[in-house]
């Protein structure tokens, strides 16, 4: 038995204003400051007051949000007691206006309670809608929540198939204007989650599609939507490609790169996107290494030909390599800035918290302590996996 879980997903140009047609008495826009700034809010107001709904706006959510945060949203919630909750940014407002969510209807719970082994009951106050105005995390589709614990200096992974939005709403307007780093970093993630989805131990057959059509469209437009902003058929299809891969991971999952990837962000802050695509070549060669071809399937649906399917492997892997350098992004720990000494320093930590970390449980190929070690150290010096 298997779960596949959507919200109700709208796209397109347009997109938007769908909203002045949703039925409701009052709704809470969870946002960050730069929503504001850049009107995005005034633009999501302006659709749900047409549909005579009462807006608040809490737009003091931080990168990376605390538990604090969180807690203090979700009092704000029920002093105003909405019947929608928008999240509108990129991952961190759209996953702490989840964990609001969930704090408003359960109150007797803490931040960590929020987990997919206990039932939450959520929707008997409000829903959930969610408004991404970057292309990568796929939080507008997906139930995990990640959150800072600044006291423990840790990140918390939590969030419930109940935590997911009714309404997703996919606008390429709210991504436009993002700055060509800003858009390679995100694009990669959602590289990312597509390869990794497709290659998991738990991929499935409602997942694979998804998987399959996200990697084709970041390899079309992703390109495209950093060497021109304004190319506004290809941020249509980078945004569309985000939620498609959202989907395909949530659904399946992602593997080892995302927990070296969480290890090395966590340690050196470095953007989730380029941490997580810096360790996914390393981690298909590792995986095809040991005889692993399921790349061979991506490979072939992009058009990469070749004899077999080993071969058809190594080309996606070096297409992967290619674009990373293409985009200007980085394919080693050293090209970050990272001194040896500080990276030889950290070795262990980040082996800890990458075994630690949920995502690798599905790796298809799970490493040693020795193999991980060397997976980073490899990918510290650009050297290719041959193990
Ligand atoms: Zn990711």
């Amino acid at each position: 038995m298997w779960f596949f879980n959507s919200p109700q997903i709208v796209f397109g140009e347009g997109a938007l204003t769908h909203l002045a047609q949703i039925r409701g008495a009052r709704a809470y826009i969870i946002a960050d400051p730069q929503m504001t700034t850049f009107g995005f809010v005034e633009r999501v107001r302006a659709q749900l007051a047409e549909a005579n709904i009462e807006t608040r706006v809490f737009d003091q959510v931080e990168a990376e949000p605390s538990l604090a945060t969180v807690r203090h949203g979700a009092a704000l919630l029920r002093e105003f007691e909405p019947d929608w909750i928008v999240g509108l940014g990129g991952g961190s407002p759209i996953d702490a206006a989840k964990a609001m969510w969930a704090l408003y209807e359960r109150p007797d719970l803490a931040p960590d309670g929020i987990s997919p082994l206990e039932y939450l009951g959520l929707g008997k106050k409000a829903r959930l809608i969610t408004i991404s105005t970057t292309s990568g995390t796929g939080a507008e589709v997906t139930w995990g929540i990640v959150l800072t614990d600044p006291n423990e200096k840790r990140k918390l992974g939590v969030g419930s198939r109940e935590t997911l939005a009714t309404l997703a709403i996919v606008d390429p307007q709210f991504v436009m204007q993002m700055p060509p780093r800003l858009t390679a970093d995100t694009g990669l993630d959602a590289l990312t989650h597509a390869i990794e989805g497709y290659a998991a131990n738990w991929h499935n057959d409602f997942a694979d599609g998804l998987c399959l059509k996200a990697v084709d469209l970041v390899f079309n437009f992703l390109p495209r939507a950093y060497a021109n902003g304004d190319d506004a058929e290809a941020r249509e299809k980078m945004h569309n490609a985000a939620a498609i891969a959202g989907l395909g991971f949530i659904n399946s999952m992602c593997t080892l790169a995302h927990a070296m990837g969480h290890a090395l962000g966590g340690a050196f802050h470095v953007p989730h996107g380029r941490c997580v695509s810096l360790f996914l070549p390393y981690t298909m060669e590792f995986a095809a290494n040991a005889g692993n071809y399921r790349y061979a399937d991506l490979a072939r649906f992009i058009g990469l030909v070749a004899p077999d399917e080993a071969r058809a492997t190594r080309n996606l892997i070096a297409a992967v390599r290619d674009l990373e350098t293409q985009l200007g992004s980085n394919t080693s720990i050293a090209s970050l800035g990272i001194a040896r000494a500080d990276f030889a320093a950290a070795l262990e930590t980040l082996c800890d918290h990458a075994e630690n970390d949920t995502q690798i449980v599905a790796a298809p190929r799970q490493p040693d302590r020795a193999e991980l070690r060397r997976l980073f150290e490899c990918a510290f010096a650009g050297q290719p996996v041959t193990f």
